[in-house]
């Protein structure tokens, strides 16, 4: 287990954003032409692990105001099976190194319920469940129950998983799901973005001060997806939907005063949206 940070922080008014790289690992491509991932390659090099393989990462992503600290979702944690065996999570290893202590974070906000944003709702101490952030509020989009149905029934194999990450906390009164979009905090508000899964939410951090940040979840999966919007993931539950929600979502925040937090794309993650011809393109803040 690595010992190094793995952030990248961003300061806008009174809000300062981390994102932490939870998981680095190889990930299968997608199914798109040669031409396709030659001109991606070219573009992001960093989304590679080599000339077959994409290069997937997991961040999750911490705002602190004066008063509150808020983790946005929970990385991958042990998922099971078909879940390659990516299980080297480091979330709670990089919270540790920052100096978080579990019991500061007063508010887990879920972009969404797949596994791989979940992992770390809660853990086992002595054989006994528990939340991993008990002072927690947990928080996701009511149309995500809609989610949970679509796992159980595509992914039975998962059952254990989501029953101790999702439905274990909804039994014991950690998680709340929301039904509209609303401020969290000062200047953050949630952004309904469905279509990846039925009740997609990300966080708009906006101050006023002609800055804004967006907390993105899955809307986007690889950069890939600024030059074709229409390129949909195996993930996306519903395609359909989850393209206009793209196409939506590149409009406004390719205004070159919004910063994008793509939880999948190369660390830092951090980047913003450039209108190109058609489309768009991906223009990464440099990593440290
Ligand atoms: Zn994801």
């Amino acid at each position: 287990m690595t010992t190094e940070l793995q952030q990248r922080t961003i300061q806008l008014g009174p809000t300062t954003i981390t994102a932490i790289v939870d998981v680095t690992t190889p990930w299968p491509m997608l199914p798109v032409s040669d031409a396709i991932w030659n001109k991606v390659r070219a573009a992001y090099p960093s989304s590679f692990y080599n000339a077959e393989t994409l290069l997937g990462r997991v961040h999750c992503y911490l705002i602190q105001q004066a008063s509150r600290t808020i983790l946005v979702d929970t990385g991958l944690g042990k998922a099971p099976p078909p879940t390659p065996a990516l299980s080297s999570q480091q979330l709670e290893a990089q919270l540790s190194l920052m100096g978080i202590d579990a019991t500061a974070i007063d508010t887990v906000f879920l972009t969404h319920l797949h596994v791989d944003h979940v992992g770390l709702n809660t853990h086992y101490v002595d054989d006994k469940l528990q939340a991993r952030f008990p002072n927690a509020r947990y928080l996701a989009h009511k149309a995500e129950q809609g989610l949970i149905e679509f796992m159980q029934t595509h992914t039975p194999e998962r059952a254990g998983y989501l029953q101790d990450q999702v439905l274990w906390l909804n039994e014991q009164g950690y998680l709340d799901f929301f039904e509209a979009d609303f401020e969290l905090t000062e200047g953050i508000t949630t952004w309904f973005t469905p279509g990846h899964s039925p009740g997609h939410t990300g966080l708009l951090i906006d101050h006023g001060t002609g800055e804004r940040v967006l907390i993105a979840g899955d809307i986007f999966f690889n950069p890939i997806q600024m030059f074709h919007p229409s390129f949909a993931t195996g993930l996306d539950v519903d395609k359909e939907q989850a393209h206009a929600t793209r196409l939506a979502v590149l409009q406004q925040v390719s205004d070159g005063k919004t910063l994008v937090a793509a939880c999948h794309f190369p660390t830092p993650s951090f980047g913003y949206v450039v209108p190109d011809g058609d489309a768009y393109r991906w223009q990464p803040i440099a990593e440290d």
